[in-house]
């Protein structure tokens, strides 16, 4: 078992707290976005095309912590930007894990050894390791030579020290499946602890130039993860939850549950979801009551017409628990 034992029974508790008091819309993950610089420009990224004004700001550690206390979620995803860059991302780590938060540290590895220096290992903790494929095609979509290289000794030195690590892969047009497959399988070899897998959301800041060239749509999206899958083969520990795999797989329809991963950066609470900025807002409870929520999801909205992303999706399988699935959760729980 990987996630502590009173770790799990707390998310349980949170989530059967929501339900008891009849809470239809509760955050589950925090993306915490305390900077938007990035030592990368990666293709595919919206959150470095953003306004030039997020740029210049970036959230004290202050603002993090009360961001966590103001939202309430059990689970804490520090992302950006590349968080690596914040002078105090040691501090604002700590502070998650004192509030007993399962917090997670996404990275692009080029900083990893200013990480592995001034944090240490912790159940609760792990790092996210940012790895879009094999070499070629991981160092193109970062538009970086050497950086798949990078982050493979970062892995290795990360789980030498013993941190939990994770991936996170971000499905683009035209990668291999075979090839990502793997992959993931030779990172299982390597000691990572699961594996997040997603194909890329369609970024409106990237520009239409792109959208056909990189993009997937829902069916290529689905065919190619089915490939991945069935090349890594069973012994590849996935951090997507059973129903989003399902999801993914294109064995379940569900609706997008955005408010389940609220984002907050500098400019403030990020509306209406971790993808699309329409607005901030200065308090989470006036973005989660002055979002239109109808108004968003496939089929609701031709802007989330190709997404699949686990920030929209993977709390709609958490928010609507069938019995059968209660089981496979636990079990997956149990299992990362
Ligand atoms: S489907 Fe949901 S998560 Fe995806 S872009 Fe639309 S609102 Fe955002």
């Amino acid at each position: 078992m990987r996630v502590p034992m009173g770790l799990t029974i707390d998310m349980a508790k949170y989530v059967m707290k929501q339900r008891l008091t009849g809470n239809k819309r509760y955050p589950l993950v925090l993306m915490l976005e305390p900077t938007e610089l990035c030592n990368l420009t990666c293709t595919g990224c919206g959150k470095i095309r953003q306004a030039e004004e997020i740029h210049g700001k970036r959230m004290s550690v202050e603002e993090c912590l009360a961001a966590a206390d103001e939202c309430g979620a059990p689970v804490v995803s520090i992302a950006g930007g590349e968080p690596l860059v914040h002078p105090q991302f040691d501090q604002i780590v700590e502070g998650m894990l004192a509030r007993n938060k399962l917090t997670l540290l996404c990275t692009n590895g080029i900083l990893i050894k200013r990480a592995l220096s001034r944090l240490t290992p912790d159940p609760r903790f792990s790092f996210v390791f940012h790895l879009d494929g094999p070499r070629e095609h991981h160092d193109l979509m970062v538009e970086r030579k050497g950086v798949f290289d990078t982050v493979m000794n970062g892995i290795q030195e990360a789980k030498k020290l013993g941190f939990k690590v994770t991936t996170n892969t971000t499905l683009y047009k035209g990668v291999d499946p075979k090839g990502v497959g793997n992959l993931l399988s030779q990172l299982m070899d390597l000691g990572v602890d699961n594996c997040i897998v997603s194909p890329a959301f369609t970024y409106e800041e990237v520009g239409s130039a792109l959208d056909n060239e990189i993009f997937m749509r829902r069916r290529e999206a689905v065919e190619t993860f089915r490939g991945v899958v069935e090349s890594a083969g069973p012994r590849v520990r996935y951090y997507d939850t059973p129903m989003f795999f399902d999801f993914l797989l294109g064995k379940k329809e569900m609706h997008c549950t955005p408010w389940g991963n609220p984002t907050r950066d500098p400019l403030g609470w990020k509306g209406p979801c971790y993808l699309l900025t329409d607005g901030h807002y200065g308090k989470f409870s006036d973005m989660m009551e002055n979002t239109e929520w109808e108004e968003f999801g496939y089929g609701d909205n031709p802007r989330c017409a190709s997404c699949m992303m686990h920030s929209g999706y993977e709390a709609s399988g958490v928010a609507r628990l069938s019995p059968s699935d209660t089981f496979r959760i636990i079990k997956w729980m149990f299992a990362n």
